[in-house]
């Protein structure tokens, strides 16, 4: 698919062929008030690009499913802010065994610890907790601070950053979750949790935006 910036009169002939079409280039030309030959580049590239298919002896016609494409493109182009899901948060005293009950009745894969300021402290995941329980018999004392990984350790994200960029850390990390956060003021490293993007979260979105657009 090429993607092209479009001049006012390439975006004014789709116009006309999504409310009129199948349209001749000739009744284009027409209705813009130009002769068929100064149309004739702007329709060339308006079908090479995919916007518009012609059919001999019929017309133009809108390419709506170029519509859904642009959409995909667009939709990693959100915001983290518009689409990141609640946090779940222990206390970073919280034991193993009460980290597992909390992962279960939240029905996620991943908790984050804060410490006593309420500042991220840690990343509890699904993986860390099963490797824990199958390796000590004492879930209940051992705290997740022993087991997370921690701060400066971990991948976070902002939410005025996009979708996409959240895609690329939580593919190149090899991750589920990240934690959405704002830096606390003058305090590198230190971080307040706002929210999470998961793996689920952008597959939400994505579908969102593509129902919205086709419906
Ligand atoms: P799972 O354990 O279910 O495979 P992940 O792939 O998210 O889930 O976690 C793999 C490892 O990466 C775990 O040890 C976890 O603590 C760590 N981890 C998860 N999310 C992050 C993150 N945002 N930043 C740094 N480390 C993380």
């Amino acid at each position: 698919m090429i993607g092209i910036k479009l001049t006012n009169r390439q975006d004014e002939i789709l116009k006309i062929v999504k409310e009129s079409g199948p349209i001749t280039g000739k009744q284009i030309a027409e209705k813009l008030s130009l002769t068929r030959a100064a149309l004739r580049p702007d329709l060339a590239i308006l079908t090479m690009a995919g916007n518009l298919d012609a059919r001999p002896r019929v017309g133009y016609f809108y390419n709506h499913k170029r519509d859904g494409k642009r959409h995909a493109e667009n939709f990693l182009h959100q915001k983290v802010a518009d689409y990141k899901a609640h946090p779940i948060v222990v206390e970073k005293s919280t034991s193993v065994y009460d980290a597992i009950v909390q992962l279960f009745l939240e029905d996620v894969g991943t908790l984050y610890a804060v410490d006593g300021l309420g500042h991220l402290a840690g990343v509890i995941s699904r993986k860390d907790l099963l490797r824990t329980a199958i390796g000590s018999n004492n879930l209940h004392e051992l705290p997740v601070s022993v087991i997370m990984t921690r701060m400066p350790n971990i991948i976070t994200i902002e939410p005025q950053e996009t979708l996409l960029q959240a895609a690329k850390k939580l593919i190149e990390n090899h991750i589920d979750s990240l934690p959405v956060v704002k830096e606390v003021e003058n305090q590198r490293n230190t971080y307040l949790l706002v929210g999470r993007i998961t793996k689920t979260t952008i597959t939400r979105a994505y579908l969102e935006i593509m129902d919205e657009k086709s419906g």
